[in-house]
C-alpha cells in the first residue's frame, strides 16, 4: 500500500485530503503543529505526529521511521495580513518549513511532492480574467511571494535534483471544517456570525472579487495530482463578490441577516477568477459543486455543528 505524508492534515483542507487518500486505498501520515488545526479533524486511520515542519530534526525522524512514497504539503501559515505585518515568521514556516520538507523527500527518494500553492494571492492584480498558469505571477504580499519562492524551489528540486512535483494554485477554497476564527475564510465567518444572529462584516464596499472552490473538488484534484506533474490553477473560473455572497447566504439561510460596511483592508487585490483548462484537460479534473449547492452544505455542517 503506498503512503502519504500530509502535513497540514488536521487543517481544514488537509483533513478532506486525508480522507479522500484513505477511501482511495492510501496509507496517510499526518505531521501538523496544531496551531490552527484541530485533532477532530483527524479521519480515523491515520497516523498523527503533533511536529513542527520548520524542525528538520523532528522531519527527519518521522521520514526515516514512515519512507513515505509522496509528500503532500499544507501546512502553513495562511493569513495574508499577518505575513504583512510579520514577514518574518511568514516566510520561517512557509519557505523554510518547505525547503525543510523538500530536502528530505530528496534524501527519501519520494516519488512526488504536491505543493499547495495560491492563485488568489500569486497573481497580483491582473488585466484579463480568468487567469491562466503562464501569466506572471508578482504576488502583492509576503505570503504570495513565499507561495512563489516555494514553486521556484520546486522547480530547482525537480531539474536539479529529481524530485517530481505537483502544485496546485488554489482559488478561495471554502466548506466544511474551514475555521471561522481566521481572518480568511469569508463563507465561514458569515454563515457562523448569522447563526450566533451578529451582522457580517464587509471591508470595502463588498466588490472584490474571488475565485470560490468547494473543499471537496479542492480534494479531489490532491488525488488525480498524484499521477500528474506542474503547476495548475483550481478555480471555478467566475468573479464572485462579497454582495453576491451575501445574497445566496441570504436564500440558502432564509435569513435577512444585516450587513455592515467597514473601512477597506489595504493589500487585498480588487478581483481575480482563474482558468482551470489546463486541470481540465490535463489533470482531468472539473468542479463538480455549484457555488450555491457548495455554500448550501457548508451551512448545513454548521449549523449541525452550532459554530
Ligand atoms: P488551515 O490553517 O486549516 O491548515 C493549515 C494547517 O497547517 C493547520 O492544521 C495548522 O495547524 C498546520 N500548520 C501551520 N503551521 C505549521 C507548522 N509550522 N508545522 C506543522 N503544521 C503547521 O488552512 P487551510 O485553509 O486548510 O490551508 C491549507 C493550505 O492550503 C495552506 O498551505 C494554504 O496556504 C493553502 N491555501 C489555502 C487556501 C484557502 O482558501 N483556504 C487558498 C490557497 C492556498
Amino acid at each position: 500500500m503506498a503512503k502519504v505524508l500530509i502535513s497540514g492534515g488536521a487543517g481544514f483542507i488537509g483533513s478532506h485530503i486525508a480522507e479522500s487518500y484513505l477511501a482511495s486505498g492510501l496509507e496517510v501520515v499526518v505531521v501538523d503543529n496544531l496551531s490552527t488545526g484541530k485533532r477532530e479533524n483527524l479521519p480515523p486511520g491515520v497516523t498523527f505526529y503533533e511536529r513542527d515542519v520548520t524542525s528538520k530534526e523532528d522531519m527527519e525522524e518521522i521520514f526515516f521511521r514512515e519512507k513515505p512514497d509522496y509528500v503532500n504539503h499544507h501546512a502553513a501559515q495562511i493569513n495574508l495580513r499577518r505575513s504583512t505585518e510579520e514577514p518574518l515568521f511568514d516566510a520561517r514556516v512557509n519557505i523554510l518549513g518547505s525547503i525543510s520538507l523538500l530536502e528530505l523527500s530528496v534524501k527519501y527518494q519520494v516519488k512526488k511532492f504536491i505543493f499547495a500553492s495560491t492563485g488568489g494571492a500569486i497573481y497580483g492584480e491582473v488585466e484579463t480574467l480568468p487567469v491562466r498558469e503562464d501569466v506572471p505571477a508578482l504576488p502583492l504580499s509576503p505570503y504570495g511571494v513565499a507561495k512563489r519562492s516555494v514553486e521556484l524551489y520546486l522547480n530547482y528540486y525537480n531539474k536539479v535534483q529529481g524530485l517530481d512535483f505537483v502544485a496546485l494554485r488554489y482559488g478561495n477554497v471554502y466548506g466544511p471544517r474551514q475555521d471561522p476564527q481566521g481572518e480568511a475564510g469569508v463563507i465561514a465567518i458569515f454563515i457562523s456570525r448569522i447563526l450566533r444572529g451578529e451582522p457580517c462584516i464587509i471591508f470595502g464596499d463588498g466588490r472584490k472579487t474571488r475565485d470560490y472552490v468547494y473543499v471537496k473538488d479542492i480534494a479531489q484534484a490532491n488525488l488525480l495530482a498524484l499521477s500528474a506533474s506542474g503547476i495548475y490553477n483550481l478555480g471555478i473560473g467566475n468573479e464572485t463578490s462579497v454582495l453576491d455572497l451575501v445574497e445566496i447566504l441570504k436564500k440558502v439561510s432564509g435569513k435577512d441577516f444585516l450587513v455592515i460596511f467597514d473601512e477597506e483592508r489595504k493589500g487585498e487585490i480588487n478581483r481575480i477568477a482563474l482558468s482551470s483548462e489546463k486541470a481540465r484537460e490535463t489533470l482531468r479534473w472539473t468542479p463538480s459543486v455549484s457555488l450555491e449547492e457548495g455554500i448550501s452544505y457548508t451551512w448545513k455542517w454548521f449549523k449541525e455543528r452550532k459554530q
